[in-house]
């Protein structure tokens, strides 16, 4: 992380959450039929439509970049594959409401006999930027840090659903450009968001434990002038290590930090009010796997069946959740 000029051009982009649409529930006829994979080193989206899904490939190709040059580089990341359905297309999902879901993450699941588990994000041909980043994100934090618990998988997921690349030829990205504080929503006390678990998380307490779980990765990042931003990697590496809660805050930060965080992380989120034009530079180092030009093959039937049926095998198909980690 580094200091950037002010006057540097911004040349990316800015993503922004959008939520989801509504779309059928039901499967058309023969819905595996007809499928075409577009691959980079990075990114395989498969698609049914008539029409390349460029937008889609060079959003997440673009997003996967710059995750892969910032906060996780040196980190073993896989590539990710991505099945965009049509907008009014069968999803074997369901949100809280009843309505039909159409963005989700799948991490470590199986498909079909393969013994090799998918990192798979499912998709609407109208997702936008901040969604289809966040979901990617999902994919990148199991990658760095397995089993990392919700909150922080939540937290920095939402974090890292906003930024934008700038400098003469890109060089910088630029993240914390929507904070919480923007946003607003109530707060739930950290031991509660520490506990929560993924069922817990799908039935009914998201919303809340969400901006809660954002403010804290945003205070880890923000907070005390930046000073504890550097150590979110060792978090990362602690939480790989099976460490949650306080226990993993004290194994990174210094104990005057763990001692005063449930006053301080709260009273930061609600109390910021200036927003820098670049709150968090960060110069891009080398990606593991640059790159490519976009390859498109046709898919067997039988690869897309397989994984709807991982889809629909899975045990609980409704509610808040958007990432649905290993089993
Ligand atoms: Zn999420």
């Amino acid at each position: 992380m580094v200091s950037v000029a002010k006057n540097r051009r911004w040349r990316g982009w800015l993503f922004l959450l959008v939520v989801n649409g509504l779309a059928c529930t039901h499967a058309p006829w023969n819905p595996h039929r007809g499928w075409r994979a577009w691959k980079t080193a990075n990114v395989t989206v498969y698609a049914e439509t008539v029409f390349e899904p460029t937008v889609t490939i060079e959003d997440m190709e673009t997003s996967y970049l710059i995750l892969a040059s910032t906060f996780f580089h040196g980190f073993a990341i896989p590539p990710v594959e991505v099945i965009q359905i049509p907008n009014a297309g069968y999803t074997p999902f369901l949100g809280p409401g009843g309505g039909a879901k159409m963005e989700a993450v799948f991490t470590g699941l199986h498909v079909g006999a393969s013994r090799t588990p998918h990192s798979i994000l499912l998709v609407s041909e109208r997702v936008s930027r901040g969604t289809g980043a966040h979901l990617l994100a999902h994919h990148f934090i199991e990658a760095a840090a397995p089993r990392s618990p919700l909150w922080f998988h939540e937290g920095l997921g939402r974090y890292l659903s906003a930024f934008a690349s700038y400098g003469q030829s890109g060089e910088y990205a630029c993240f914390g450009i929507v904070r919480p504080y923007a946003v607003g929503g109530m707060l739930e006390p950290l031991p509660e968001l520490f506990a929560l678990s993924w069922a817990d998380h799908n039935r009914q307490s998201a919303p809340n434990m969400n901006v809660t779980a954002w403010g804290l990765v945003d205070y880890l990042l923000h907070g005390r002038d930046g000073t504890l931003a550097p150590s979110l990697r060792s978090l990362m590496r602690a939480l790989a290590a099976g460490a949650n809660g306080y226990p993993a805050l004290a194994s990174v930060y210094p104990p005057e930090v763990v001692k005063t965080i449930d006053e301080d992380m709260p009273d930061h989120t609600r109390h910021v009010t200036k927003q820098a034009l670049c709150p968090l530079p960060y110069r891009m180092s080398a990606p593991a796997r640059p790159r490519t030009t976009v390859t498109v093959a046709p898919v067997p039937e039988a690869t897309m069946k397989a994984f709807f049926e991982a889809f629909e095998a899975l045990p609980s198909r409704t509610g808040y959740a958007d990432h649905f980690p290993p089993q």
